[in-house]
C-alpha cells in the first residue's frame, strides 16, 4: 500500500516522531506500506528541502513540494523560484499541497488565489500533478482549477473531508479523490458515501501525518504505518477485499504520480 501523503520530514514543531524519519520508514514497512509520499509544503525553502532530501536518502520515498496556502503570503519572487527549480526534481512527483483555506485564513484570500494561480501554472508547465488542500472553499478551488486548466495535467484533492457534491465534482474534472483517516471516524456519514460512489479507480490513500490518525490512534501522532487501517475501511465500505483495493489504489499512485511510485521502501 502507498501513503501518498505524510508529513514525515516536517520541519515545524508537532511533526516529530519517534525514532525519527528512518522509525517511521521502518514501522511504515513493518505493516505493510511499499511506498510514502513525503509532503515539504510549509512557507519557506527549507521545508521543500527537507522532503527532498528525504527522498534521496530513503528508496520508497518521493516527495511533493510547493507552498503551503496558509503560507501563501510568504511568496516573493526568490520562494518561487525556488518552488519552481525544486518542483523540477525528479524526486518531486507532484506540485503542491496548493489550494484555498478559508477556515483559518493564515492568508489573505486574494493571495492564497494567486499563488494557487502560480502553482497550476508551474504544475501545467512541468508537465506534473498537482496535489490539493482546500477548506471551506469548495466552489472557488473548483473555479479556480478550471480557469488555469489544470485538468492538462491532473491531480488529487489531498485528505478529502468534502461534501458528496464536491467530490463528484472533482471526479467529473478528472481528479482523484485521496482519503485520510477521518473515513474510520464515527461521524464520517458524507465521506463514507463518496467512497461508497467513487470509482475505484479514482481513489488513493493517505495518512496526513503527522494529522488525523485513523480509529484506533485517533488522538495520537499520526504515521503512515496506520494507513492500513483506512484502506480496510474503504474495503470494507466497498465489499471488497483489502487485496484487492491495495492493488487498485496502487495502481491508481502509479498512474497520476508516475513509475517512481514501483519503488520500494528497502529494509
Ligand atoms: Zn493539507
Ligand atoms: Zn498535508
Amino acid at each position: 500500500m502507498i501513503d501518498t501523503h505524510a508529513h514525515i520530514a516536517a520541519t515545524w514543531e508537532g511533526a516529530e516522531y519517534e525514532g525519527g524519519t528512518a522509525g517511521v520508514l521502518a514501522r511504515a514497512r513493518a505493516s505493510g506500506v511499499e511506498h510514502v509520499i513525503c509532503v515539504g509544503a510549509g512557507g519557506d525553502a527549507a521545508e521543500m528541502a527537507a522532503a527532498v532530501a528525504c527522498a534521496r536518502a530513503y528508496a520508497g520515498v518521493s516527495a511533493i513540494t510547493g507552498i503551503h496556502p496558509h503560507d501563501a503570503k510568504n511568496v516573493d519572487a526568490a520562494l518561487w523560484q525556488t518552488v519552481s527549480a525544486t518542483c523540477a526534481l525528479p524526486e518531486v512527483v507532484a506540485v503542491g499541497e496548493t489550494g484555498l483555506d478559508f477556515h483559518y485564513d493564515s492568508s489573505p484570500r486574494d493571495v492564497q488565489v494567486a499563488v494557487f494561480r502560480q502553482h497550476i501554472q508551474l504544475a501545467r508547465a512541468l508537465a506534473k500533478p498537482l496535489c490539493i488542500h482546500t477548506r471551506e472553499a469548495e466552489e472557488l478551488t473548483l473555479q479556480v482549477l478550471r480557469e488555469a486548466g489544470a485538468d492538462a495535467v491532473g491531480g488529487v484533492i489531498h485528505c478529502f473531508s468534502g461534501t458528496a457534491a464536491f467530490g463528484a465534482a472533482m471526479l467529473e474534472f478528472g481528479f482523484y479523490l485521496s482519503i485520510p483517516g477521518i473515513v474510520t471516524f464515527k461521524k464520517a456519514g458524507e465521506l463514507v458515501e463518496t467512497v461508497q460512489q467513487a470509482p475505484l479507480d479514482r481513489l488513493l490513500v493517505e495518512t496526513d501525518s503527522p494529522f488525523l490518525a485513523p480509529i484506533p490512534y485517533r488522538g495520537k501522532r499520526n504515521e503512515p504505518a496506520y494507513v492500513v487501517e483506512t484502506l480496510a475501511k474503504i474495503a470494507a465500505i466497498k465489499g471488497m477485499s483489502v487485496a484487492e483495493v491495495e492493488r487498485a489504489t496502487n495502481e491508481n499512485a502509479v498512474r497520476l504520480f508516475g513509475p517512481r511510485l514501483r519503488t520500494q521502501l528497502a529494509g
